[in-house]
């Protein structure tokens, strides 16, 4: 099932937007079956999970952190992944900085954006992307390289829209200002049930589980 599930949505999407296939609860054996059907990128969103797949997996894909990332485990972290999409705050910054610093490593990563403005919730809100970013500019281990969002969950994927319509907006005007380092290149929204709306919006990564993997034991 997996095989068809990767195939399909692989046929689906436009050549120029990348499919990440986010593997969260999921067996190496899954997503080695991804990864055989044409799955370049895993997401995965603990340290603790993506260690035991790396083991197994190894190179065989990139590995992009998609999670909520603590501060002590960004040590382990910049050592397996290839990209960070979730960078919110100045002190993660600033700790992924000084961990690829000691292993003389340039990680790419996004900022992640908190564009349903919801307090509980990862990310920074829109209005104080700017400001995070330019404080990262004197971060030389650390490469940012676009935006990430979530979007507030509702069961109508269309109410999605509006929060994918405004991080593109942010996206392209943080573009036009060309701040030293820093590249907007990647716009990462959109799950299983949004991932069409996301790329009509401009996403140039979709992040897929269930629509892959089929139903989660746990969210
Ligand atoms: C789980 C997860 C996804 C994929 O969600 P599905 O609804 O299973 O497609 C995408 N992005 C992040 C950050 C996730 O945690």
């Amino acid at each position: 099932m997996i095989k068809e599930n990767v195939k399909k949505i692989l046929s689906e999407i436009p050549s120029d937007v990348t499919l990440v296939a986010a593997a969260k609860t999921r067996t190496p054996q899954e997503i080695l079956q991804a990864i055989e059907a044409g799955v370049t990128i895993i997401g995965e969103n603990y340290v603790k999970e993506a260690q035991s797949a790396f083991a197994v997996i190894g190179e065989r894909c990139r590995w992009h952190f998609i999670g909520h990332l603590q501060r002590n485990k960004v040590k382990v972290a910049v050592e397996i992944f290839d990209l960070i999409e979730t960078v919110d705050s100045l002190p993660l910054a600033v700790e992924i900085d000084k961990r690829c610093s000691q292993i003389g490593k340039v990680i790419p990563v996004l900022i992640e954006v908190n564009s349903g403005r919801e307090q509980q919730k990862a990310g920074v809100f829109p209005e104080k992307a700017k400001g995070l970013i330019k404080e990262t500019v004197p971060l030389k281990h650390m490469r940012i390289m676009g935006l990430m969002t979530m979007g507030p969950r509702f069961g109508d994927p269309e109410k999605a829209r509006p929060y994918f319509v405004e991080t593109r907006r942010l996206f392209d005007a943080l573009k036009t200002l060309q701040l030293p380092g820093i590249e907007m290149k990647h716009l990462s929204m959109g799950m299983s049930n949004t991932y069409k709306i996301a790329i009509e919006e401009g996403a140039t990564i979709v992040r897929v589980g269930t629509k892959l993997f089929g139903e989660r034991d746990y969210t």
